[in-house]
């Protein structure tokens, strides 16, 4: 009997190219495919390594058809390295309905940890990580967004979550009405070239923002207790 391949599960920067392990590196070098949800993207980044590799596209829209083609091939004995846009797989991202099918098919999965917007803004915020509730993105209608805070409001736990720019004022503005007090942590645009972490109540960050215009990628923190 052949011997299955291995589904490894690859962390890839959130912006700064440098940020990807050696580790990293070497599996994306020696696999036999990357299955990928951007497939420009990672074929820059695997162009700047200088990594020649085939990649295939892995996403929400193609993951039934897609999710089964690769299944074979790590049935077949070949190694697969599943990575997303940026950050690390199945955080907000597709990839859990592949790697529960690696599991059901008992396909060994392997992890190859790096970079994750939640971890890196927990890591500057300066704010008790534990015990923290992370909410992925929230829903889209404010009235629902609203209800989830006000749900929220009695746990004294660390929130974070990650937020469009066209929903980040409406966001704060429910935040100044719900944790009035709380010290709220934006990280914007995460280890690239306009990478800003600001701290505040979410009226002075509403005031700041406001004046300054809303770009680029968004994590956001709330403190209730430092
Ligand atoms: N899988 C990714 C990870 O591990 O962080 C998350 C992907 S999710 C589709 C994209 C969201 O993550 C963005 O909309 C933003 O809220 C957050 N994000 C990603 N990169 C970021 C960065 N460089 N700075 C701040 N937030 C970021």
């Amino acid at each position: 009997m052949n011997k299955t391949g291995i589904l490894y599960v690859v962390s890839t920067p959130i912006g700064n190219l440098e940020d990807i392990t050696l580790r990293a590196l070497r599996v994306l070098r020696e696999v036999d495919l990357v299955a990928a949800e951007d497939t420009r993207q990672t074929k820059k980044l695997l162009s700047y390594y200088d990594i020649k590799v085939p990649v295939i596209s892995y996403r929400e829209e193609n993951r039934q058809r897609q999710g089964q083609r690769i299944l074979e091939d790590l049935e077949d004995g070949r190694n697969i390295a599943l990575v997303s846009d940026a950050g690390t797989p199945c955080i907000s991202d597709p990839g859990v309905h592949l790697v529960n099918l690696a599991w059901q098919a008992n396909i060994k999965v392997c992890p190859i940890p790096g970079p994750t917007a939640i971890m890196t803004a927990l890591s500057v915020a300066g704010v008790r990580t534990h015990p923290f509730v992370f909410l992925g993105f929230l829903p889209q209608r404010k009235g629902r967004r609203k209800r989830l805070f006000e749900t929220l409001k009695g746990l004294s736990y660390t929130i974070a979550f990650y937020e469009s720019p066209h929903r980040f004022l409406d966001t704060l503005k429910i935040l100044a009405e719900i944790f009035k007090d709380a010290l709220v942590i934006v990280a914007r645009e995460l280890t690239k070239r306009h990478e800003e972490i600001k701290r505040g109540s979410p009226e002075q960050l509403l005031d700041y923002y406001k004046k300054k215009g809303i770009k680029g990628e968004f994590t956001i923190i709330i403190a209730r207790k430092v």
